[in-house]
């Protein structure tokens, strides 16, 4: 049985976009938007920070209390857009209930969408052309792959169909010739359909979802999920079971998480060569 160690895969992501930053004209500059308190998003958004700060990217943070205005942020998310010396845009969600996340997302200009979730890079994934996609999803394959899972002509199985993880994951995947399930919370016989998967990813935002019964002896699993729970961070994968039924299986915390940042790296270098047209 293999562990997927995205740890040590994600700093070899970093250090190739590193050394890809340090060949270009101007660093990339990141604007990272953080609207209101929620614990959770501000450590995600330090941790991406601090990633990109280490590789060489320019830090552009923008804080809002919990009270701003749609307008107010529309209109620091248009400036945003407008100004070359910034070359890519994360607005970290979820927003504040009063806001209209969606309206927000759209006025990201989809070159400086390092988080892949605007209109124009979905429908770019979505028809097989070059455009900006998702980091957790790019960051799960590219954890298969350093690891040499086969994927073309593979059973892939997605648990999740949200629109940063689970449906830019199956685009993903069919890119990749692999023949691709996508589950959700209807469907029926859970268990049975991810019993299919020679690649399992899930992605529901469930702890302890995904029992041993649910995994073809010897399948890769990879599990999105992450919960704090009071024995400490937790999968979607009840890992000590599943572990001695899979033959490959990323850990939590270790796993697709560093996996994450590390392809903020790689958007945000991407996302400023697309703006300077190279
Ligand atoms: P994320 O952004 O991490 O993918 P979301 O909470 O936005 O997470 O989405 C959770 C996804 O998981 C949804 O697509 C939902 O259909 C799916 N899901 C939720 N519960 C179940 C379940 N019991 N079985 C399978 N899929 C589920």
């Amino acid at each position: 049985m293999t562990i997927l160690d995205g740890r040590r895969v994600a700093e070899k992501v970093v250090a190739a976009a590193a050394a890809d930053i340090a060949t270009l004209a101007r660093a990339p500059g990141l604007a990272t938007v953080l609207v209101g308190d929620d614990p959770a998003s501000e450590i995600y958004v330090r941790n991406k920070r601090r990633r990109c700060v280490a590789a060489g990217i320019r830090d552009l943070h923008r804080r809002f209390g919990a009270d701003v205005t749609q307008d107010e942020l529309a209109a620091a998310i248009r400036a945003l857009g407008d100004d070359p010396g910034v070359t890519g845009i994360l607005l970290q969600l979820p927003l504040p209930p009063h806001l209209d996340a969606d309206a927000l997302v759209s006025l990201i200009p989809p070159d400086k969408d390092v988080d892949g979730l605007t209109e124009t890079n979905a429908g770019r994934l979505a028809l097989g052309r070059p455009g900006l996609s998702p980091c957790t999803p790019l960051g799960v394959l590219e954890l298969l792959d350093a690891h040499g899972i086969a994927l073309a002509g593979a059973e892939a199985v997605v648990v999740g169909r949200s629109n940063l993880v689970g449906k830019p994951m199956a685009q993903l995947l069919l890119r990749r010739h692999a023949t691709v399930t996508v589950c959700h919370s209807r469907t029926r016989d859970l268990a049975a359909v991810c019993r299919r998967a020679d690649v399992l990813i899930v992605a529901a935002g469930i702890p302890g979802l995904i029992t041993a019964e649910a995994v073809k002896p010897g399948a890769t699993v990879v599990d999105v999920g992450i919960h704090r729970t009071p024995d400490g961070l937790r999968g979607d994968v009840d890992f000590d079971a599943v572990r001695a039924v899979a033959g490959a299986i990323t850990p939590v915390p270790g796993g697709v998480g560093p996996m994450t940042i590390a392809m903020l790296l790689a958007n945000t270098v991407a996302a400023a060569r697309r703006t300077a047209g190279r």
